[in-house]
């Protein structure tokens, strides 16, 4: 179930919103304002954030800036009628989207699926390991935020041992799924390429993140 936190000091409002969302299936808590907002983001994981701009104490854009320091979670901004300054802030602080208030509850929910459904999607397409990041659209590997260049074969060996977390891959089964049916060296080149790509992900970062499982082959473990 999708958890979303509702940042609006208006009451009647957060509790009508809360109701359609709790109605819609997802599960909803409600913070009165941007400091308790940030309370409750920072003791749970939630999917979605719709925040209020104009609060009491911290507004909504500041609250934005500070959930964006430690948080890609998506954020859609309840803005007021016509403050394009409200608007264009809110995008340039990080927000997913913005609802003009008042708002029919129809758009809010459909807002709420979109932005929802594209962060789902970004998400399949990213794979992590540690502190190791692969991006399976762009083809790109990051280690501490760092770069790696790897070849096509090191990245389709690196992905298939992060897709298969924690179950161990013999050198027959990735000598399959990186070079099809059709390689007939050794197997011994898996142990070549799992050596390029310790040169690479592990070595210059002092981690251990492929352990080699002796006599059958390689996992990657969650820590
Ligand atoms: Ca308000």
């Amino acid at each position: 179930m999708e958890r979303i936190l509702i940042i609006e000091d208006e009451e009647k409002i957060a509790r009508f919103v809360e109701l359609e969302l709790t109605h819609e299936g997802y599960q909803v808590e409600k913070a009165m304002d941007g400091r308790d907002g940030l309370e409750k983001i920072k003791t749970r994981p939630f999917d979605l954030i719709l925040l209020d701009v104009m609060l009491p104490g911290i507004n909504g854009v500041e609250v934005l800036r500070r959930i964006r320091q430690t948080s890609e979670v998506p954020v859609i901004l309840l803005t007021a009628r016509d403050s394009v300054v409200d608007k264009v802030t809110g995008l340039d602080a990080g927000a997913d989207d913005y609802v003009t208030k008042p708002f029919a509850i129809e758009e809010l929910l459909a807002r709420v699926r979109m932005t929802l459904r594209k962060t789902k999607s970004v998400r399949n397409t990213m794979l992590t390991a540690g502190q190791c990041q692969l991006d399976i659209i762009l083809r790109t590997c990051s280690v501490n935020g760092v770069d790696i260049e790897l070849t096509k074969k090191e990245f389709d060996l690196l992905q298939a041992l992060i897709e298969n977390k924690n179950r161990i891959l013999s050198r027959e089964v990735l000598l399959e799924k990186i070079w099809g049916y059709e390689f007939d060296g050794t197997t011994n080149a898996i142990d070549v390429y799992i050596r390029h790509l310790r040169q690479k992900i592990e070595e210059p970062f002092n981690l251990r993140l492929i352990t080699a499982i002796r006599g059958i082959g390689y996992v990657i473990k969650d820590e």
